[in-house]
């Protein structure tokens, strides 16, 4: 792109955004960390750096932000620390500050006592793992939302530990899906649509195409597929074959003597790309029309997307098929496994959104073991509450969150049968290693560091937690100083297939504890973007793992020039202006994104459809003495209630280590 073409996008604009260096904010905008604020962190007495370090106004790339990976990457490459004894000694470390980590951390001081010590360690800069809060500060006021984890899903599936640990947080349900609604009614009530842009790159020329043929919105028309998509720059035929999938599906063929397990079974085994050109016999053309569908879900194209759970997403094609759905009380019921999709299946109950996403779980967490990092006492009082992050980390605390440490080795101390200690070595902001010692510890990182950290477990345990391939995702968020143009467009979400982010589309606007959502178009808005980088035609797992080397090695830049080019485009019909309206950025890069799932195509297929004992997740996570695996990858699952559930079993384990070890006295 030229320098000219950079500055009509507004590359040089002073904006919130890429104001980190190595992890430390330069102190533009939003930003709250001053120079060197982060290696002071945790120290007693830097009153003024502590109060004025708080994470969630951070802007540019976060997630994975800069000083948080690199200690691991150059341990997994061969480096080795040797701790220095610090003299901390605990009844239980937990390595990695997610929802499972802050899961295991309430389950044992609730259940070992309120006097029982408890750490926690991340490596990030803020606490929450994927759950984290984007907070933009703008014409005074404050707009939030999530930075990865985004909604409780279909909270009836959820265990009663989950549901349990929820109400005992302060997670009201029913008091959180009746807030979320103000923002179903908001947006109903204005009658916005949705619309798919054309870009160039994939389709020849840019056009945005407004509303859908099934309607969108109350009230709105059904226009039917074939009236649609005349206004798309796709072909005749294209279009010929996207109506007749949409509307009646393929005729069932030679698959009219199959009952209707063998149909399942034969969807299990092919991808969604060959049913639509094997069975459904669209032109290779239809298919830039369908491929980004389920990557925000699946973090792969419809090419290695098994049809099946097309199927069960709800995607077109199937419906001569008829197909049963599955038994409500079988072992197919979450079909796929832990997949997404799971919570398509019958009536999961309601999915909560909260302005922030789960990281107002993560801040209850935090709140219920440190009730003085977060005033209040309830959710509706947490939502606009700040978190004092100096309090997180205090001597004489019972539980204690420290940010910016990696952990690089955890080690019994002794043969690991007769070991009464755990020794956990981690290295601080400084670049310093310090090791602390725990009766117990939980593993609440993701599976494929651990046997980096745990050499002493045995080969087959190695082997099943490295099995698994973390999904990499981005959730951009886009500060716009107002958002008249998608009034004016009357839209208020955007399908872009092929183009470098799949979507976008308008914030929440939750009204809840005294946030002040926007109302009207000319308030500032967070506009959420989605983007997953794959490799098309490679087996999965390569995909994740180039699309995770894609997310370490985009620079700011480029996501910034990508994002200012795609809204640009998209909505220049509207008039909108990139260098004028966009006014932060915040990229949330997740190169270690969803718990690996198993799934039809790739894995053994009793892997996903049942909860086999062989599963390299089940296999991975088995207790070894004092050390316990928790984290949703340890139920190979990319879901909240597996975290809380694999925290809870984890720490369940090493309370029986606890009580055998002292006797009654443990109880
Ligand atoms: C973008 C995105 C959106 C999502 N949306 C949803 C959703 O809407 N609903 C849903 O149910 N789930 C969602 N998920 C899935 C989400 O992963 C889980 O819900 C849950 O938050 C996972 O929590 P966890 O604690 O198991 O793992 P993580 O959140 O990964 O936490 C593990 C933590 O351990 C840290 N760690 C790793 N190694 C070390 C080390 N050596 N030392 C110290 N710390 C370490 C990690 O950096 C991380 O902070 C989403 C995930 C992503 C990425």
């Amino acid at each position: 792109m030229s320098k000219s073409q950079d500055r009509d996008l507004g590359m040089g604009r002073e904006i919130t955004r890429r104001d980190f260096l190595n992890g430390v904010a330069l102190g533009v905008g939003g930003v709250m960390l001053p120079p060197g604020a982060i290696g002071r962190l945790g120290r007693p007495g830097d009153t003024a750096a502590q109060e004025s370090y708080y994470p969630p106004t951070a802007t540019g790339m976060r997630g994975s932000h800069p000083g948080s990976f690199e200690v691991a990457h150059s341990f997994r490459d061969g480096r080795t620390w040797t701790g220095v004894d610090s003299g901390e000694r605990y009844d239980m470390v937990v390595v990695g500050g997610g929802l499972s980590g802050l899961s295991a951390g309430l389950f044992f001081q609730d259940s070992a006592g309120p006097s029982s010590r408890v750490l926690i360690l991340d490596n990030h800069d803020d606490f929450g793992g994927h759950a984290k809060r984007n907070e933009f500060s703008y014409g005074g006021r404050t707009l939030m939302l999530n930075g990865g984890t985004s909604n409780l899903e279909a909270t009836r599936h959820y265990s009663t530990v989950a549901r349990t640990l929820l109400s005992a947080v302060g997670l009201d349900l029913e008091r959180a899906a009746g807030a979320q609604e103000t923002s179903r009614d908001f947006y109903a009530g204005l009658g916005l649509t949705g619309g798919t842009f054309f870009s160039r790159e994939a389709f020849g020329t840019d056009r945005l195409v407004t509303g859908s043929a099934r309607g969108f919105g109350p009230g709105a028309a059904q226009r039917g597929w074939a009236e649609w998509l005349t206004q798309t720059p796709l072909s005749p035929e294209v279009q010929r074959d996207i109506a007749v999938l949409e509307e009646s599906g393929p005729p069932v063929g030679d698959w009219s003597g199959l009952t209707d397990a063998e149909r399942k079974s034969r969807l299990a085994r092919m991808s969604y790309q060959a049913f639509l050109l094997e069975r459904a016999g669209v032109s290779p053309e239809v298919l830039p029309f369908y491929d980004d569908r389920p990557k925000g879900l699946f973090c792969v194209g419809i090419d290695a997307l098994p049809a099946l759970y097309a199927w069960a997403m709800g995607y077109p094609g199937f419906q001569q098929l008829d197909l049963q759905p599955f038994s409500r009380v079988g072992p197919l019921t979450h079909i796929g496994g832990g997949q997404h999709g799971r919570e398509r299946q019958f009536d999961g109950g309601p999915t909560i959104e909260l302005p922030d996403g789960n990281a107002t779980l993560a801040r209850l967490l935090v709140r219920a073991m440190i009730p003085d990092a977060l005033p209040g006492s309830t959710l509706d009082d947490s939502i606009m509450a700040r978190l004092d992050y100096s309090r997180l980390d205090r001597s004489g605390s019972p539980a204690r969150i420290r940010l910016n440490s990696t952990v690089v080795g955890v080690r019994h101390r002794g043969g690991q049968e007769n070991a009464s200690e755990v020794e956990v070595t981690y290295v601080g902001p400084d670049g310093a290693a310090r090791t602390v010692r725990a009766a117990h510890v939980v593993m609440a990182c993701q599976n494929d560091i651990i046997p980096y950290l745990c050499p002493e477990l045995p080969p087959e345990q190695r082997a099943a937690l490295g099995y698994g391939e973390r999904m990499p995702i981005v959730y951009t968020n886009v500060l716009i100083r107002d958002w008249t143009v998608f009034a004016d467009l009357g839209i208020r979400s955007v399908n872009s297939p092929g183009m470098y982010h799949s979507n976008f589309n308008l914030g929440r606007a939750i009204d809840i504890g005294g946030y002040d959502p926007p109302r009207s178009p000319d308030d500032p808005m967070v506009l959420h973007m989605t983007r997953t980088p794959c490799a098309p035609g490679l087996p999965k797992k390569e995909q994740h793992r180039r699309g995770r080397q894609d997310l370490l090695t985009t620079t700011f830049d480029t996501f910034e020039r990508n994002i200012r080019d795609q809204l640009g485009r998209s909505l220049s019909g509207g008039g909108f202006d990139p260098a004028r309206d966009i006014a932060a950025i915040t990229v949330n890069r997740w190169p270690h994104g969803y718990a690996y799932s198993y799934d039809t195509l790739d894995d053994p297929i009793e892997w996903s459809l049942f909860e086999a004992d062989d599963r390299p997740c089940v296999v991975g996570r088995r207790r070894f003495g004092r050390i316990s695996i928790a984290n949703s990858d340890a139920a190979a699952t990319p879901h909240t209630d597996a975290a809380i559930d694999e925290g809870y079993r984890a720490v369940g384990e090493q309370l029986v280590v606890r009580s055998r070890a002292q006797g009654s006295d443990a109880v």
